[in-house]
């Protein structure tokens, strides 16, 4: 998990957010996940620096999920280099909500699973 990452003072403002959603941590890891709109996904990396799980990931975007845009969103993500979040331990994930909040696209969802 990559915790070197993490920006403790924009996991700080995250967690004073008063949107914050998600349950404070308590969750039992496996019970929610975070689920990125990669239309809205502009690649910005907030969520990989205040999310104290190393759940996220942002690397170019795979051509399924390009092929997938609007033609607006294609070339909104062309602009940004194709970088995309993608959440290869959201097994990990315990609901803090920090995420979502942090998120300048609210690209951001924490679903129950
Ligand atoms: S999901 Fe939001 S915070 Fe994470 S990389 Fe995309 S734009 Fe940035
Ligand atoms: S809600 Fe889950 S994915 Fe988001 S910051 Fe908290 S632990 Fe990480």
């Amino acid at each position: 998990m990559s915790h070197e990452s993490i920006n403790k003072e924009k996991a700080r403002r995250a967690a004073k957010h008063p949107d914050r959603p998600g349950e404070d941590c308590r969750a039992e890891p496996g019970q929610y996940s975070p689920v990125v709109d990669r239309a809205r996904c502009e690649g910005k990396r907030d969520c990989v620096e205040v999310c104290p799980y190393g759940v996220f990931e942002v690397r170019r975007m795979e051509d399924a999920d390009f092929d997938g845009l609007g033609f607006f969103a294609r070339l909104k993500s062309r602009a940004h280099g194709r970088q995309t979040a993608y959440t290869p331990n959201a097994d990990h994930c315990k609901a803090c909500g920090l995420c979502v909040v942090a998120c300048p696209e609210k690209a951001i969802q924490l679903v129950r699973r």
